[in-house]
């Protein structure tokens, strides 16, 4: 479709600066936003709609949360960036607060979700060299089919994703995949003596939010711990509430060797990510081997410190709970012939579009822009619905009406 017929000229301005101007890495929906608060954003002619994407589960706060906002512009206005050559009033206090939050010894802070990966990976084969004693340069971190942990060199050298990865070789050596929630691939797997971690998303978001079979997680790290390999849960989409705990691990009480999390750790301030993990993993990096000019800045500690104290005191797990079990009860309601599958955890869901056009995802998403709500497909069939944890009962009665009414019109 061509998205100019549907579009004013406003918007049309900056959708052409865009697509003029612009590196055509992403295929944005044609819509121009320039608002946001909770669980709405607004678009430049004033139309209101329910994100429900919420910037890739980097909003579960909604946006520009007052409290989050008030700590970036108190912060803003008193130091931002001093770099890691000085310390800061602002690093310690939240190296304090983040390592108690989640029960870990330290944290290496980071920026994005790609980087915190790239530093997990990392921590991992400096571990299995200089702790776990394997050879150097022979290390091996076990990965999933269907991954998605980033689009960094090494990362997109272990997704089976063609996409993500033709034309980018060479590739970076030291992974082996396994097909996801199959504990028997992953115990033969790790028969391999040179193997050092296993990295895992706890739920496969990017890949249309499939969740794995319970009991997954505990058997992958039973079978970790013995094999004496770290586990390393991927997080960052995951994470913070998200699927109606504070990580997705927690539902099969499963604490991650090595924990990684991005995204909302600012509730969608500014990049921030983060990898937590125990002394004898982290104190492995010395002074000098890894770091980043902006990681652990004194903005990014401060919003960091205000974003998960709002995941607490707002209590927006138990909500992301209780709304996403409403969610997909009332997406089964709906009864739609166009739906093959619904599924998901907390508020990351997602459905699976059947239809004669291969087009037809997109073509809902569009429906639905129409009729007021934001989503995306993900790998040509699969909607997401990953709204803000703080949406209500009503509003996702009303996001219902709204899926329901632009399912009707696919025909
Ligand atoms: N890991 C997971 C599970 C993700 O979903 C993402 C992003 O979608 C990333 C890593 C990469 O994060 P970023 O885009 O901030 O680099």
């Amino acid at each position: 479709m061509n998205p100019a017929i549907a579009m004013s000229e406003r918007s049309l301005h900056y959708l052409e600066l865009e697509e003029k101007y612009s590196a055509h890495n992403y295929h944005p929906l044609p819509v121009v936003l320039n608002r946001g608060e909770g669980v709405y954003v607004w678009d430049v002619e004033g139309k209101r709609y329910f994100d429900f994407l919420s910037g890739y589960s980097a909003v579960n706060q909604g946006h520009c949360h007052p409290v989050i906002l008030e700590a970036f512009i108190e912060q803003a206005r008193q130091l931002t960036l001093t770099s890691r050559a000085f310390y800061s009033d602002q690093l310690g206090e939240y190296t304090k607060y983040i390592t108690g939050y989640f029960g870990y010894d330290r944290v290496l802070p980071m920026n994005t979700g790609a980087e915190g990966v790239e530093t997990a990976v990392k921590l991992c084969r400096k571990w299995a060299y200089e702790v776990k004693g394997i050879e150097e340069g022979k290390a091996v971190i076990i990965v999933c089919e269907g991954n998605f942990h980033g689009r960094t060199t090494t990362i997109i050298s272990f997704s089976s994703d063609p996409s993500a990865r033709k034309n980018f070789g060479p590739y970076t050596p030291g992974f082996k995949t396994i097909p996801y929630d199959d504990p028997a691939a992953l115990a033969a797997a790790l028969e391999d003596k040179n193997v050092a971690g296993f990295l895992v998303e706890p739920i496969q978001g990017e890949a249309g939010v499939r969740v794995p079979k319970d009991g997954y997680l505990a058997k992958a790290k039973a079978l970790c711990r013995e094999a004496g390999v770290l586990f390393i849960a991927d997080e960052i989409q995951t994470g913070l509430a998200r699927t109606g705990r504070m990580l997705a691990c927690d539902h099969e009480q499963v604490r991650p060797d090595i924990l990684i999390l991005g995204k909302a750790l600012s509730g969608g301030m500014i990049p921030v990510s983060a990898v937590l993990a125990d002394d004898e993993i982290m104190l492995t990096i010395k002074p000098g081997e890894h770091g980043s000019t902006y990681g652990g800045n004194p903005l990014a500690c401060k919003v960091a410190v205000s974003a998960l104290q709002v995941l607490k005191d707002e209590k927006m797990m138990e909500n992301a709970q209780l709304r996403g079990e409403q969610l997909r009860k009332g997406l089964a309601g709906l009864q739609s012939k166009h739906i093959s599958l619904i599924r998901g955890k907390g508020l990351l869901n997602a459905i699976v579009i059947t239809h004669p056009d291969p087009e037809a995802a997109w073509e809902l998403c569009l429906q639905l822009k129409d009729n007021g709500l934001l989503a995306k497909p993900t790998h040509g069939d699969k909607i997401r619905f990953a709204p803000p944890l703080l949406i209500t009962e009503q509003e996702i009665n009303a996001a219902v009406d709204i899926i329901g009414k632009s399912l009707e019109a696919l025909g």
